[in-house]
């Protein structure tokens, strides 16, 4: 089996949390598989989740700030901050992306959802007439590991929550699959805060079988000898969606 580049990107401010410990648990397994793992602590390394013009150097557009536009310019001149330039380089490389987080009224942190919509850049993540199955990203893989406060009855069909899976749809179909990426099921650990020792062990290790199982699967190498604004006619750029 070939090694595998694993990105795993953490979002939960405590260092001592069960998502903590499931990165860890998913990072041991699959180093010891061959695999090469990189985790993005996102609070630990106080990344900024909040996007604006320090998002890049240079402008585009001084007089009006249209965030694609100013992400195509990025994309196209290598004028990402060091912080995005960063995450993106780590993204590139990474043939498996495997999400961390906790819920949090129903969604990921405020503090994730930043690192999407900034690292996650048009014109390296995602440009006009490329998605889903011809997504930039085509190829490569991802999953979410998700802990809630929860129940699993919340979460079921006729639960008061309904299922993590239309939770997360937005995460998925509208930011990875339209990228390109393969999504996994979730890996989700229900009431992590509630149930007892003996099972949040067998999440731990139900974790990381789920990340070696995953990365025993093939990835296809994405090509990236062309740039993806060139794949666009230069008029279409920033029109999203
Ligand atoms: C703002 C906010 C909004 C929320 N909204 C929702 C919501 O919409 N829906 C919902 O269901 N829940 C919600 N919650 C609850 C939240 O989802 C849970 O508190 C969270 O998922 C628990 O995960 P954690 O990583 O923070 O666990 P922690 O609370 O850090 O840990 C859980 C337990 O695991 C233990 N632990 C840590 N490491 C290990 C280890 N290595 N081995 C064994 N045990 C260990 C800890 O000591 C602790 O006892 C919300 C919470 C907040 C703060």
């Amino acid at each position: 089996m070939e090694p595998k580049n694993v990105l795993v990107v953490l979002a939960n401010p405590e260092p001592s949390s069960f998502c903590h410990a499931l990165a860890s648990s998913a990072r041991g397994a699959l180093e010891a598989q061959g695999h090469c793992v990189t985790v993005s602590d996102l609070y630990a390394m106080g990344f900024n989740p909040v996007a604006g013009r320090h998002d890049f150097t240079g402008v585009a557009d001084d007089s009006r700030f249209h965030y694609q536009t100013e992400q195509a310019r990025a994309a196209r001149e290598n004028a990402f901050g060091e912080e995005i330039a960063r995450e993106q380089q780590k993204v590139a490389e990474a043939d498996i992306v495997v999400f961390v987080f906790p819920l949090w009224w129903g969604s990921p942190p405020a503090m994730l959802k930043g690192w999407f919509e900034r690292v996650l850049a048009y014109g390296f993540a995602y440009v006009d007439g490329f998605r889903f199955q011809t997504g930039l990203f085509r190829g490569r893989r991802a999953t979410f590991a998700v802990t809630t406060g929860g129940t699993p009855a919340r979460f079921a069909p006729d639960g008061t929550y309904g299922p993590i899976e239309d939770i997360l749809m937005p995460l998925r179909r509208l930011g990875l699959e339209y990228m390109g990426y393969e999504v996994s099921e979730p890996f989700v650990a229900y009431a992590a805060p509630r149930v007892d020792p003996q099972a949040r062990q067998a999440y731990l290790d139900a974790f990381a079988a789920h990340a070696v199982a995953i990365a025993s699967l093939p990835v296809a190498p994405v090509s990236r000898e062309v740039h993806p604004l060139d794949l666009v006619p230069q008029d279409a750029w920033s029109r999203g969606g």
